[in-house]
């Protein structure tokens, strides 16, 4: 089989491999569809904390079950499947609230085990047992749609934390992929008004199409914009989905008193730009993190689409085969599509 192997940064090299054996507790995935992320390209650039080499990269995968080890029950072949990459130790005090994301043992596929850039792919003992691999029951869904349950639960583990509210008003700052996916979360949980900063022209023409309540092509005009809409208030909630470094002090600027903040993405420093965090302390505002996401998020984002209160079939925009993932990567560097998909036949 293919696959294509991280061996140090940088150097990504497509090799041929056996098709893993599945082991009595394991359960064997063919790969159908792996979305790229930006944390593959950060993983091949510079490395990642919990990166090991060398490694097959691809965290957001769909496929169908291939072999179940003999000592494995619940799982057919043939079923179809998202693979949930986090793969907890279930006895962390983390664990048993339910934030196994946060599992100071965590493992995850794509980092710590082979992900979804391969053919076929072996969910190892500790993630069956840990039920990682959620059975798909809309047999109308893609498989490209459902390698998009990852990033979807991401965005579930934003939101929650921020307790959005059918009547709050919700900012979102940059329309890439998971500016985007956060709208659709955002309007599948009920929010009703949610507004976009994005500054790049085209990909602000672009999310005009895709049901923002309105989009600003500045800080400037957001500033203004949302005084007017707001009464002077500012807004409920805000999301930052980009790295930039001023994105957060105008997010907090704009974020009225006691409104939510979700530290969603890494921030960039950009050596100028200094943290306004007492305006946290003036305006009481309530900052929550999230990274990745849990086996819950992802099992409601899944719940989301296979019930059809969001969807993503249009936000398929390029479709490329395992060959071309350096290729791949590179389009998501420079923000040229609003998803690339690596597909198999
Ligand atoms: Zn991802
Ligand atoms: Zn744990």
């Amino acid at each position: 089989m293919k696959a294509v192997v991280l061996t140090g940064p940088g150097q990504l090299e497509m090799t041929e491999r056996p098709i893993p054996a599945c082991g009595d507790h394991e359960v064997l995935v063919r790969v159908m569809a792996c979305n790229l992320c930006k944390t593959d390209l950060k993983c091949l650039t510079m490395g990642q904390r919990d990166l090991v080499y060398p490694r097959v990269l691809g965290h957001e995968i769909s496929g169908v079950i291939a072999g179940v080890g003999a000592a494995v029950t619940g799982y057919q072949e043939g079923q179809r499947v998202h693979v949930h990459p986090g793969i907890a130790c279930g006895a962390c005090a983390y664990c048993k609230e339910g934030d196994d994301n946060l599992c100071d043992h965590v493992r995850i596929m794509g980092f710590n085990y082979d992900g979804g850039f391969q053919e076929y792919l072996v969910v190892p003992a500790e993630g069956v047992r840990g039920q990682i691999i959620n059975i798909i029951e809309n047999d109308a869904l893609s498989f490209e749609e459902i390698s998009f349950i990852e990033p979807l639960s991401c965005c579930v583990n934003v939101q929650e934390k921020l307790k959005l509210a059918p009547d709050d008003t919700l900012l979102i700052i940059g329309a890439g992929r998971m500016g985007i996916l956060n709208l659709r979360v955002a309007r599948a949980l009920g929010v009703r008004k949610v507004l976009l900063l994005e500054s790049d022209p085209e990909r602000a023409a672009r999310a005009e199409t895709l049901g923002f309540d309105a989009v600003f092509a500045s800080g400037q005009e957001a500033e203004g914009a949302i005084r007017e809409l707001t009464d002077g208030q500012g807004v409920d909630a805000v999301i930052p989905c980009c790295a930039a470094a001023d994105a957060m002090n105008l997010a907090l600027r704009v974020l009225k008193k006691q409104g939510r903040f979700g530290h969603f993405s890494g921030i960039i420093p950009d050596g100028a730009t200094q943290p306004e965090i007492n305006t946290i302390h003036y305006k009481e505002q309530i900052m929550t993190g999230a990274y990745g996401c849990s086996i819950a998020h992802s099992r409601r984002a899944k719940a989301l689409l296979e019930n059809g209160s969001l969807i993503v079939k249009d936000l398929i925009t390029e479709r490329i085969p395992l060959e071309e993932l350096r290729h791949g990567l590179e389009r998501v560097r420079q923000l040229e599509t609003l998803s690339t998909i690596v597909v198999f036949d």
